[in-house]
């Protein structure tokens, strides 16, 4: 059996033990030690970090009245020196600690009862055993624990029977055993729990509910506890000040500002949408009225240079719509090759047979079905050849369909 050190002081960054056993599992190496300050997995809250004789601890975790550390590598000597990682238990202390006080809340407030919690890396998480709850209460929960934590309420833990645990006002009920860990938020808290806690729930900080969801039929909300909490509110108030900066306005007028932005925004997007189409069409005419003539089909064969592609699109459609017509246009983007093909309805251009033996010039790949063809290309070198090859097409087959 291991004596557990970190019940008694949470804050003890080193200790000394002595080696009982030692053996290897894989890669790694699992040591027993007469007793230890590193807090096993459990409860939700994750193992302690740091290090012993040096070496780094990858894993703790409990079985039967066993604390087994994993390592990379043996311990070398039968002393050894324990260092533990307080700034990490420090942080899920308060995670943990916070979640007693955020489950306690939701219960006097609601009569809620919490299902599960996550610790995770970048928020807490209390699932509740309801759908959902408006967000006025979840403001009235988030008030009573930064309430109780104003009042640095002291955490004790009991060690009782279960007979003895019955007579206090338990949140919610705890296992048949013969010694139960009780922990108390000061006449406000009482649950079972083998976890880490805070001295005080002063030490807690800050609690802020910063999001929800729903998941199998329950509510799960999440939260920003402790110095995470404050780290939260100085990151957003950093984006909240750039912001204002941005466009020159205070922080009450920037959803105001960022939703007329938006709506102007979405305004020009039309009127732009408008233009193009006016500008495609010109631009269609003007290439309509400079032609070539391929055996009575109109030939159009162009190179554009980074130009809007929804506009080439534009003008490509108004360029099949005009009578008995084939067109190849090219957009060199920075680049990249965007290429479409295409003939009217009636010109009858087997597109399949021109195409693909012509993709090879530009690097390029794409597809279509009928008489509309679309793709990239990534070598611009050979867009001359590809635009020649296209034309070479039209007019073989217009020879041959004119026979
Ligand atoms: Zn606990």
């Amino acid at each position: 059996m291991t004596e557990a050190l970190y019940y008694k002081n949470t804050r003890e960054e080193h200790f000394t033990a002595s080696l009982v056993e030692q053996r290897a599992r894989g890669k790694e190496w699992i040591a027993l030690l007469d007793r230890t300050a590193f807090y096993p997995e459990g409860g939700g809250q994750p193992a302690d970090r740091g290090s012993l004789n040096g070496i780094e601890v990858l894993d703790v975790r409990k079985e039967d009245n066993n604390i087994l550390h994993f390592l990379p590598k043996k311990i070398e000597s039968s002393k050894v020196q324990g260092k533990i990682d307080l700034a990490f238990r420090y942080d899920y202390m308060q995670q943990h600690t916070g979640q007693h006080l955020i489950s306690a809340a939701l219960y006097k407030k609601g009569n809620y009862k919490t299902v599960s919690s996550y610790l995770g890396r970048g928020y807490t998480a209390v699932e509740i055993d309801v759908a959902d709850i408006s967000e006025k209460q979840v403001l009235e929960v988030e008030e009573l624990c930064n309430l109780i934590i104003s009042r640095n309420l002291p955490v004790i833990s009991h060690w009782v029977s279960s007979e003895q645990a019955a007579r206090f006002p338990l949140r919610k009920p705890v296992p048949d055993k013969e010694r139960i860990r009780l922990v108390e938020i000061e006449d406000f808290d009482f649950v079972g729990c083998g976890g880490m806690h805070m001295d005080h729930t002063g030490e807690i900080q800050l609690i802020k509910a910063v999001g929800r969801e729903k998941i199998r039929g329950r509510l799960r909300l999440h939260w920003q506890i402790g110095k995470r909490a404050f780290n939260d509110y100085q990151n957003k108030h950093r984006t909240v000040t750039d912001l204002c900066k941005e466009l020159t306005c205070s922080s009450e007028e920037l959803l105001p500002g960022v939703i007329k932005i938006k709506e102007e925004l979405r305004s020009q997007k039309q009127s732009n949408a408008v233009l193009q189409d006016r500008l495609a069409r010109y631009i269609a005419d003007s290439m309509l009225a400079a032609a070539r003539d391929i055996s009575g089909l109109k030939a159009f064969l162009h190179l554009f240079n980074n130009e809007e592609p929804e506009l080439v699109k534009k003008i490509f459609d108004n360029l099949l719509e005009s009578g008995r017509t084939a067109a190849c246009l090219v957009n060199n983007c920075s680049g990249e090759l965007q290429w479409h093909a295409g003939s009217s309805e009636n010109a009858g251009l087997p597109l399949k047979e021109i195409i693909p033996p012509l993709l090879p010039l530009i690097e390029g790949r794409g597809g279509g079905k009928g008489n509309r063809w679309q793709g990239i290309g990534r070598d611009i070198s050979g867009v001359q050849d590809f635009l020649k090859g296209v034309e070479q097409g039209i007019l073989e087959n217009r020879i041959e369909s004119l026979k």
